[in-house]
């Protein structure tokens, strides 16, 4: 143990006479972003952040992160809030303490490379806005794609933090790939940039604590700017991780409120502060300062998130990074993904076909994106692959990469997926080498240009250029044009207790439940239920699976649902499979027009159709792009044909088995 870490005195009183520290740890609050980010889904509302902001700002963060990351997507997509209005309402209340944003370097906040000119605007906005800090990350660690934001900081004066992101391919540091050299070079690259501080990104919680003293003491040696480590707590390592990268010199340490700490969160700043307190590296915090802030926030504020809390386990930590170094951010995205796919049982071989698919795309840190683009695609190929076609749904991301729209990957991509993933790509079969802004062209005037009747200012036209889909949608609630939705308004303290009165109740088994339809339902467990129109009359019709036939166990008329027309019973698994060599697990839905549904084999948000009603198809064209889980997929005609009848529009949320148009 360093000397310098030792209690100066024994014999002290902690209140009157608290040493100075001669190298106070700094620490940058998580609490408004990545707290609630990794919590709760970033679904935290600046109202519920205002309560604890003045309280924030008095401890002597080195920082606060209060904006990027998911909070721009999330707050129009979910929470009808403006996101540059968060950074302006907030800087009212927190007036001392520098805000900080995560940046995705040429990603900016979204989920692929934009074009130069939007990501100058989106920069030199987020500074105006109020953003100090900005730390930067590329998903691939490639720095081309740091060129074109990093002049724009310097240019707005504000500080440029540059960060790694952390990953592994072994069970610890070490390897072919992601060593200890590789992280140094990183930090060499980053220093020759400006960076002004560099930032070891462990968004996985994969960092072993001896391996962050090592990579801590070789940074220190390699650059003289400071270091700042972010490590999840995910696998149960960062307490113990921060500890031994304080004792091997760390300038910054990212820490959480309590309340908002641990699981897949960061440690909490309390604990730390005891630790050090009466040492050299003293952080000087008031903890009872810190207390009141916690108070308030699991009194008056986390109780209306609750229902967000991932309560399905009773460990708070997921060693699933210490068994396959699986993120475990990602893992409950694929658990959700199977789910909602019913198809839960193949967690197993999406354990397996991760690794692989990750390796064909040239070891890639786990991140977003490329956290959603390896595991959206694992998911796909678990899915829809046969044993004799392997990569039979490759999602546009997937091809974006192998085209090298993402950057270069740390190893080269499997040539064989290039191949694949590039047939018919329309930028060329043949991938780009150059940084990959290069080839794109600027979009921030077209979109202008396209959302100029409802766009007031620069900032709604940067919201939709970023999200076309879901910020038009904003803008339209945002300037009256729509009624804004029931479920994106906030919930209040009074609901989230009565919803607990009722948890309660239900725990200590007093509710009631309803029968008949239900009690029926449970007893046959291959029921399934389907929603059928016949004429103009709807009915709800129970279908059970016995031996593989097919039975009607009951027909309820039901009251017609709007949006929801009719429903295919379990869709062919993937539009481009020849849907006609499996029959039909129970009798087909009519549909008003005849003809043959296109269902979704995933549920989503439908981005585009690329046809209209009237329109000839042929089978593999492509009808309809589907975003699920940020991912685009391509869907094709699964038939020749016309294109009967469009059941959607851009921006409207499908389940699987939803029918997007008919093709008769
Ligand atoms: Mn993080």
């Amino acid at each position: 143990m360093s000397e310098h870490n030792k209690l100066k005195t024994t014999k002290m009183n902690y209140d009157k006479d608290r040493p100075k520290a001669e190298n106070p740890l700094k620490i940058m609050d998580l609490t408004l972003r990545d707290g609630h980010q990794s919590l709760f889904a970033t679904r935290g509302r600046t109202e519920d952040m205002i309560p604890i902001a003045e309280k924030i700002d008095q401890i002597g963060f080195w920082a606060v992160e209060t904006w990027g990351g998911a909070t721009f997507d999330t707050t129009h997509r979910y929470l009808n809030e403006d996101p540059w209005e968060r950074i302006r309402t907030l800087k009212r209340y927190i007036k001392n303490t520098p805000f900080s944003m995560l940046l995705r370097a040429q990603n900016l906040v979204g989920y692929r490379n934009y074009a130069d000119d939007l990501a100058e605007a989106f920069v030199e906005r987020s500074a105006i806005n109020g953003i100090d800090v900005f730390r930067t990350f590329d998903a691939l660690n490639d720095y081309r794609n740091f060129e074109t934001v990093v002049p724009i900081i310097k240019k707005c004066g504000k500080h440029f933090q540059g960060c790694i992101c952390y990953t592994m391919t072994e069970p610890r540091m070490g390897g072919e790939v992601y060593n200890i050299d590789y992280y140094v070079n990183k930090a060499k690259e980053l220093a020759k940039m400006g960076a002004d501080t560099i930032c070891i990104k462990d968004m996985a919680g994969l960092i072993a604590p001896y391996d962050a003293y090592a990579l801590i003491k070789a940074l220190k040696e390699a650059v003289s700017i400071p270091i700042h480590l972010h490590s999840h707590f995910t696998s149960g390592m960062a307490s113990m991780s921060h500890l031994k990268a304080i004792e091997a010199g760390v300038d910054i340490i990212d820490t959480c409120m309590s309340p908002y700490a641990y699981r897949t969160s960061h440690p909490a700043i309390e604990p730390l502060v005891m630790t050090l307190l009466g040492t050299d590296r003293d952080t000087g915090f008031d903890i009872k300062a810190l207390a009141e802030i916690n108070a308030i926030l699991e009194k008056e504020i986390m109780p209306k998130y609750r229902h967000l809390l991932d309560d399905t386990k009773m460990s708070i930590i997921d060693i699933n990074v210490l068994l396959h170094q699986t993120p475990g951010g990602m893992l409950s995205n694929l658990i959700n993904q199977l789910r909602e796919m019913d198809a839960l049982d193949k967690i197993d071989e999406v354990y397996k076909e991760l690794p692989r698919v990750r390796k064909d795309l040239g070891q890639i840190p786990l991140v977003t994106p490329t956290s959603q683009i390896v595991g959206i695609q694992t998911v796909n190929n678990v899915l829809f692959d046969e044993d004799k076609e392997r990569y039979k749904m490759i999602t546009g991301q997937v091809k974006d990469l192998c085209y090298g729209l993402y950057g270069k990957t740390a190893v080269p991509i499997n040539p064989e997926v290039i191949k694949k993933a590039l047939k018919g790509y329309p930028r060329g079969e043949e991938p780009i080498t150059c940084r990959p802004a290069e080839v794109l062209t600027p979009e921030l005037k077209k979109a202008q240009e396209e959302i100029k009747e409802l766009a007031v200012d620069i900032d709604d036209e940067i919201l939709y250029a970023i999200f076309p889909v879901t910020g038009k949608k904003y803008l339209k609630y945002k300037y009256g044009k729509e009624k804004v939705p029931k479920e994106m308004l906030p919930k209040t303290l009074e609901d989230a207790k009565a919803e607990l009165e009722l948890i309660t109740k239900a725990k200590a088994g007093l509710l009631v439940e309803k029968k008949e339809m239900k009690e029926y339902q449970e007893e046959c467990e291959n029921l399934r239920e389907f929603k059928v129109f016949v004429d103009d009359d709807y009915f709800k019709v129970g279908v059970e699976e016995i031996g593989g036939a097919p039975v009607v166990s009951y027909v309820q008329p039901a009251a017609p649902l709007a949006p929801v027309p009719a429903a295919a019973p379990k869709p062919a698994p993937a539009p481009a499979a020849p849907a006609a060599e499996k029959p039909a697990a129970a009798p087909a839905a009519a549909s008003a027009s005849g003809g043959s549904p296109l269902a979704a084999p995933l549920p989503g948000l439908i981005i585009d159709y690329k046809v209209k009603e009237g329109d000839s198809v042929k089978k593999g064209d492509t009808v309809v792009i589907l975003e699920a889980m940020k991912m685009e997929n391509t869907l094709g005609a699964h038939t020749d044909g016309v294109i009967k009848e469009i059941k959607y529009e851009s921006g409207d949320n499908v389940a699987k088995g939803d029918v997007l148009c008919v093709i008769g």
